[in-house]
């Protein structure tokens, strides 16, 4: 873990206004806290099973953000204190988030996952499934989610002009479905792009959120 790193970025970020959510997924609580105890509280994880253990172990105001892809039946292990889910790619998980906010008396941050990227491995979803779900009176009936916007994940390339042009791509495609159908949401306004391979990239063309991992913890072994 290296807070000078972590200053650094925090510097680099500030003009952009943006957020930064610290990736800590296969990193042990002790490195979190280290984090925790330089200033950060937000934190990203992708497995629902490891942020459900390391939410009870740590300090209760930090705020937890599922990024990886999520399935229906993990929903309900993390839906009490989730602060935002950056995954969501489907009607049905969307459904399944509403009914377990439902129980908990809340409402929970969602961002639909866009699918951007060259490659087949990606999760997201397509325009033309976003402009379905968005239509659909199933979606329209769902009262326990908020929609704050997108996330996406860049082709893994070191081409730079081709990780901005699907950025840009990305912040077009928002400006319009936030005119077309978030007109009136104050909710609507995140876009979750970069890493830290590419933050720097997502930064220029419209970041709110960077998702960064690897620059603050170290490299993983996987
Ligand atoms: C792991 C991960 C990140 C962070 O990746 P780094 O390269 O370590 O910064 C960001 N977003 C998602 C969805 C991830 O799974």
């Amino acid at each position: 873990m290296n807070t000078e790193k972590y200053k650094q970025l925090l510097a680099e970020i500030e003009p952009f206004h943006a957020q930064l959510i610290a990736v800590s997924k296969t990193k042990p609580v002790e490195d979190i806290l280290q984090l925790y105890n330089a200033g950060q509280r937000i934190f990203g994880e992708n497995k629902v099973q490891e942020m459900v253990s390391k939410q009870e172990e740590l300090p209760k105001d930090i705020q937890w953000h599922l990024i990886g892809h999520l399935q229906t039946n993990k929903v309900k292990h993390m839906s009490s204190f989730v602060s935002m889910i950056h995954s969501v790619d489907s009607l049905k998980l969307l459904q399944e988030i509403n009914k377990q906010a439902e129980k908990n008396n809340r409402a929970i941050d969602c961002l639909l996952q866009i699918f951007i990227a060259q490659e087949e491995t990606k999760f997201g979803l397509s325009i033309e499934e976003l402009h379905q779900l968005l239509r659909s009176n199933e979606y329209a009936a769902l009262k326990n989610i908020r929609i704050c916007g997108f996330m996406a994940m860049a082709t893994n390339t070191i081409d730079d002009m081709k990780i901005a042009q699907e950025f840009s791509f990305l912040k077009e495609l928002f400006v319009h479905v936030k005119e077309k159908y978030f007109a009136d949401s104050e909710s609507f306004k995140e876009l979750s792009i970069g890493m830290s391979s590419d933050y720097k990239i997502a930064l220029q063309n419209g970041a709110t959120f960077i998702r960064v991992g690897s620059i603050l913890f170290g490299s993983r072994k996987y």
